[in-house]
């Protein structure tokens, strides 16, 4: 699930190294290590805490050419300084770090154990690598012969490995099952990485391992094979490789440079894909003919966390533009449920990083029965992004804070997107088309709008970030922003947040609703502006403090109110999307005032890889 850095070349290994593991910080990690091979031997350190712990072990200078590195996030075993990984046989002739989880360890475990190993910390991880240095001893094996064994006959669960061995100084071994490992291609020198964020300072030219592929890395080239030792013809492809989209840009945070880069990143998502002509959009790489979008009789989106969030909205978008009923679920609970799979329904997976577990055994799961997927992925190449049927990225940038913001605007962006389309095809005509297209065009404008208003959404934030608790609410297309803005404040500021629909309140949740329990109102200017108002009034009478985000200028809003957060006036169909990120900027200030770790919040991780 963490990260996972591997060079070997000409240059010093150390230094790549760490720097490697610096930029893969932004994951969330417990502990970090390194182990190098120089001239017969593998030097390791390793450490418990962040990188500076593991940093100030290093000595000035390390000779060595080839190593690998590891930020671990445990599972198994304590985040201790002997958990961490890399992992070594006890004869100090392999190293190996793992990302992922072992499901058959307690089995592997014994036969470590009865085959005279001596294991000395809790992790699933250091039992593989007794298991390769017993076998690579007892059959004479190649490192990459032993790994494949020992995958192939004995391990169950998801891992992303990178292993070296004394005896083989400049080769570094590669395993994938369900955790990211890409090969970055450079000029006499290879590298490997569980994300292309810790690359993209050395090259551009890119390999991803499929699951159940290995590879074998030296300075001149790289082997892809699979289980049965079948080589994989593998091309690289070119990645936007620009290591600036890394930086925090000169603020404090990734998460305030995220927000604030969403103008631009909206107007990427949407860039090309506005057909004015026809008053529709162009999505280049659906996989869907005209055709087969007038034959769909439902849609059905799946993500997982602010992507079923995006997708809940999106959903509205697509059914209120095109009639087709369409809703969204969780990708696990849609997965474990046993679904019945419809050839006539579009299914659509959402995901920033595009290896989501779940997200990605529910889109596979669909394949088995039949089913299309069309997945909306942000990050190019990855494994969802490889595996649907039909896909649209996102192109808002690599996202390195945990929590996600301009992501999550650039889903919903595309989903916009794809609800025109849709509605085109049925529904709409060419002149609601285009207004529908300049009301898209201008929510980049209308974003930068929303950013202005900075000052008095960070005081308001600061007057209630004593709170315990707080509510947000929304009817019918503010629900989903409701749900996203609530998210936001719990991941990074900590603050108990629960969303409700306006009309749920009185059955049930009012109970908790005190003067002691600020309550966020999403009010977009709709039909049912009237209705909403009268939730706000049921709020104000049990005392609580009332924020209301609304682009309406209804007077009642405004007297029952303690704080009005106004947005540009827009269409229903991007209402949530410029209202989205005056939430973004609430949750952010909330939990800086409380002095979060606002980039990599506690017990989350930027891309869940694990089920
Ligand atoms: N399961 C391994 C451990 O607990 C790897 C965890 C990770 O993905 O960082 O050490």
């Amino acid at each position: 699930m963490c990260g996972i850095i591997a060079y070997t070349g000409k240059q010093q290994a150390a230094p790549i190294l760490t720097a490697g593991l610096k930029q893969l910080e932004y994951r969330g990690y417990d502990s970090a290590g390194i182990t190098v091979s120089s001239r017969k031997r593998l030097r390791t350190w390793k450490s418990a805490g962040k990188l500076t712990a593991l940093q100030n072990q290093l000595p000035d200078s390390i000779n060595s050419n080839c190593g690998i590195g590891h930020t671990r996030w445990a599972t198994h075993g304590a985040p201790t300084d002997q958990n961490a990984h890399p992992h070594l046989d006890q004869n100090q002739t392999i190293s190996l770090v793992h990302n992922g989880i072992i499901e058959n360890i307690d089995t592997l475990r014994k036969s470590a154990l009865e085959a005279g190993a001596t294991l000395v910390s809790e992790t699933d991880t250091e039992v593989l690598v007794q298991l390769l240095a017993i076998a690579i001893k007892k059959h004479s094996l190649t490192l990459l012969q032993a790994l494949r064994q020992l995958l192939k006959q004995g391990v169950i669960g998801t891992y992303g490995i990178a292993a070296i061995s004394f005896d083989q100084p400049d080769t570094i071994v590669l395993a994938r099952s369900g955790s990211p490992v890409i090969i970055g291609v450079g000029d006499g020198e290879m590298l490997a990485a569980s994300d292309l964020s810790a690359l993209s300072r050395h090259t551009r030219e890119v390999v991803h391992l499929d699951d159940g592929e290995l590879a074998e890395l030296t300075p001149a080239g790289f082997e892809v094979t699979t289980m049965e030792a079948h080589r994989t013809d593998k091309t690289p492809m070119m990645v936007d490789g620009n290591p600036d989209q890394y930086d925090k840009g000169g603020h404090t945070h990734y998460l305030y440079r995220e927000i604030f880069d969403q103008p631009k990143t909206l107007a990427r998502t949407l860039s090309g894909r506005l057909d004015t002509r026809f008053n529709t959009t162009k999505l280049g790489g659906l996989n869907l003919q005209p055709s087969d979008l007038l034959k769909l009789k439902r849609v059905k989106i799946l993500g997982c966390g602010s992507a079923l969030y995006a997708g809940l909205a999106g959903a509205n978008m697509i059914e209120n533009l095109s009639r087709i009923p369409a809703d969204a679920e969780a990708a696990a609970e849609f997965r474990y449920r046993n679904p019945i799979i419809e050839p006539e329904t579009l299914y659509i997976a959402l995901s920033q990083s595009g290896e989501t577990f779940d997200t990605l055994a529910a889109i596979r799961e669909i394949q088995r029965k039949g089913g299309f997927v069309l997945g909306i992925v942000n990050s190019v190449g990855s494994t969802i992004a490889r595996e649907v049927n039909g896909g649209i990225y996102m192109h808002a940038g690599p996202e390195v804070s945990v929590a996600s913001t301009k992501a999550y605007t650039s889903m919903l962006g595309v989903l916009a997107l794809l609800a025109i389309l849709l509605g085109r095809t049925r529904d709409i005509s060419p002149q609601r088309g285009a207004q529908l297209l300049q009301e898209l065009d201008s929510v980049p404008g209308k974003i930068s709008a929303v950013l202005t208003e900075e000052p008095q959404i960070k005081a308001i934030a600061e007057t209630y970030s004593h709170a315990h608790s707080a509510f947000f609410v929304g009817r019918t297309t503010a629900y989903p922003v409701a749900l996203e803005g609530a998210q936001k404040l719990k991941e990074i500021s900590y603050i108990h947040a629960e969303a409700y629909p306006a009309s749920e309140l009185k059955h049930g949740p009012l109970a908790l609703v005190t003067a002691e329990t600020p309550c966020i109102i999403v009010l977009p200017e709709s039909d049912l502006l009237a209705k909403s108002v009268g939730s706000l009034e049921e709020i104000k009478a049990r005392g609580a403090p009332v924020i209301a985000i609304t682009d309406s200028d209804n007077k009642r809003i405004s007297q029952l109110a303690d704080h009005v957060i106004r947005t540009p006036p827009a269409d229903p169909l991007v209402q949530g999307l410029i209202m989205g990120v005056a939430l973004q900027l609430f949750a952010y200030h909330s939990a800086v005032t409380l002095g979060r770790d606002v980039d990599q919040p506690r017990n989350l991780a930027k891309s869940v890889t694990v089920e």
